[in-house]
């Protein structure tokens, strides 16, 4: 019998520098970001070339941004045929803005990104998954505003963000204003628990083999694409530390050193491409690929 090809998982990457973090909320001034040492570009270069090595193209979910360094760093995202997508503009979590707010923000950052990188911007991440209950108005606000899909919805329990009951796996979603594919970051089912296997943190904190364990089964068992996520910080051991309380300086610098490591592994071990491969060029072709149903237990 034939081998099955093998799956190709996303790759995608929330470019933000190591102060944007919301576990540095109140830690950090807003003001003071323009005085620290903005670490974003070099780090994101760095995966840019691991990617290349790998023969890797990704989604990168950037910030708007008006930097010169900005500009140049979202130009070489794109010539290096990655897709560019929106992680909103001033990183703020959603279930914190208004809707005004919030539909400001990702409209800068759309027409921002899409300026820099001379290309379309379909795709949004927001800040820590922060689309949960209470913020599911934000889906139809980003149609509105001529998003296709989101990524903003982690499918577990966590105290700051996730909707434990959404689907696992993209799905299309249908307004009365259009449709949305959502794009969950990836977990595995065991008992009645959705565990988190889809980078981050995880990816960080636990050892690779639980990573790779979890990516496996996702392809091996369900025959499914997993979603994983990091950020350009998560490569840099040498960044400055930020005087945060115990719980978020393990979230935030365990195990640096060993990521970028950890990451030449899944490149070698898995497949990957970008986000939007995933869905196919619109939700509608995204809901004729067996991923049409009611993933959202919500009224909103
Ligand atoms: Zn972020």
């Amino acid at each position: 019998m034939d081998a099955e090809p093998p799956v190709v998982n996303a790759m995608s990457v929330d470019v933000e520098d190591y102060f944007h973090v919301s576990v540095f909320d109140g830690v950090v001034p807003r003001h003071r970001w323009e005085q620290l040492e903005s670490r974003v570009c070099v780090n994101t270069d760095r995966l840019l070339a691991m990617f290349a090595d790998a023969g890797v193209r990704a989604t990168f979910f950037v910030l708007g941004g008006r930097r010169k360094s900005h500009k140049k760093i979202v130009g070489r995202i794109v010539d290096a045929g990655n897709e560019l997508a929106s992680h909103g503009y001033a990183h703020r979590l959603v279930y914190d803005q208004t809707p005004t707010a919030f539909r400001e923000d990702v409209r800068r950052a759309k027409g921002l990104l899409e300026d820099a990188g001379g290309t379309l911007v379909g795709g949004y991440r927001a800040p820590s998954y922060s689309v949960t209950p209470r913020s599911l108005w934000a889906l139809d606000i980003l149609i509105e505003e001529g998003y296709w899909y989101d990524a903003s919805i982690f499918p577990i329990m966590h105290d700051r963000y996730g909707i434990p009951v959404s689907a696992r796996h993209p799905y299309a979603l249908r307004r009365h204003g259009g449709a949305l594919a959502e794009v969950p970051a990836s977990t595995v089912r065991v008992a009645s628990w959705n565990l988190p296997i889809g980078g981050g943190g995880y990816f960080r904190i636990f050892p690779y083999a639980y990573t790779h364990w979890g990516i496996a089964r996702v392809n091996r068992v369900e025959h499914r694409p997993a979603v994983f996520y990091l950020h350009p910080w998560e490569i840099d051991p040498d960044q400055p530390r930020l005087p945060a309380g115990l719980v978020s300086r393990f979230r935030h610098y365990r195990n640096l050193a060993k990521t970028e490591e950890r990451l030449r592994a899944l490149l070698r071990d898995f497949r990957f491409g970008p986000v939007r491969d995933l869905v196919l060029g619109d939700a509608e072709t995204a809901s004729a690929q067996d991923t049409a149903h009611a993933a959202l237990p919500y009224v909103w």
